[in-house]
């Protein structure tokens, strides 16, 4: 008798291990496993779970938990409703770590002034191109005319062509109809060049006043940071004047013309990109 019971208590045991192994072993609850073994129930329960998970984790998750096939046939992570938002939660939260807000980037513009030309000007653009960079180029009209392409060129690699007017004269000293003659000759240039028209200008020696910002209606950009690379022609006085005055909403003045300056350019870029500066146009600037 005893031995019966000794026997039936190891069965008993082994069958338990069984049940209970299988009973509380992760599965996967997906529609897959719940349309081929689960009952009508479960499944219900599944699509109600489904609707209840943000749309952009529903469609991917897998949920793994001990599965209790007893009590009615509803899983429990089914039939304990708040835990699927919780969980969903959980997951989005997983793919979105709370990280502390981001300071906004300083903010930088490249402006050159006086091209186009052939050499110097193409130099800056291999640069820019290189470090990834947009500038502004206030172009003259006169030289736009001159190598259209070029012009072309800055406008397909998304630098921004502003106006400079047509031949780099003070337009303080004109009447209306010589400024409009002056910018819009230059806007024409451009436009015959890219297909688009300048929005901004850069007037001629920085020189303006009441009167011609009231004849031109293109937004005057000027600048903050004047490398005054036109004036010593040299490359390390270009990047020490940068280093020096580089700051957030710094606008840079540099003339594409001169080699000394497209020989500066690369290290400019790189020591803004180390200050990490964020590199803006004109028109960005002015947005
Ligand atoms: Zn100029």
């Amino acid at each position: 008798m005893s031995r019966k019971l000794v026997v039936l208590g190891i069965l008993f045991g082994l069958v338990s291990m069984i049940v209970v192994g299988w009973s509380t072993s992760p599965l996967t609850i997906n529609a897959e496993n719940l349309a081929s073994s689960a009952t009508y129930s479960e499944q219900q329960g599944y699509q109600q779970f489904v609707k209840q998970l943000p749309q952009r984790v529903s469609d991917e998750v897998t949920w793994k938990t001990p599965f209790y096939m007893g009590n009615g046939g509803l899983p429990r992570v089914i039939r304990d409703c708040g835990a699927y938002i919780t969980v969903g939660e959980l997951l989005v939260q997983q793919e979105k770590p709370e990280m502390p807000p981001l300071e906004p980037r300083k903010q930088i513009a490249l402006t050159f002034d006086d091209g186009p030309n052939n050499k110097s000007t193409i130099q800056i653009l291999d640069i820019l191109q290189k470090y990834d960079v947009k500038a502004t180029f206030f172009v003259l009209g006169q030289n736009v005319v001159k190598h259209p392409d070029v012009v072309n060129r800055m406008y397909i690699e998304g630098h921004e062509i502003a106006n400079h007017s047509w031949g780099h004269k003070n337009l303080t000293k004109l009447n209306p109809a010589q400024m409009h003659a002056e910018i819009d000759r230059a806007s024409e240039a451009i436009f015959e060049a890219t297909g688009h028209y300048p929005t901004s200008y850069r007037p001629p020696y920085g020189a303006i006043d009441a009167s011609v910002r009231q004849e031109i209606r293109l937004t005057p950009v000027l600048w903050n940071i004047d490398t005054m690379d036109w004036y010593h022609k040299d490359s390390l006085k270009t990047l020490e004047n940068v280093q020096a005055n580089a700051k957030d909403g710094g606008i840079i003045l540099m003339h594409d013309i001169h080699q000394q300056s497209a020989d500066a350019l690369e290290a400019v870029i790189q020591y803004l990109q180390q200050e990490d500066y964020e590199f803006i146009t004109a028109d960005e600037l002015n947005n």
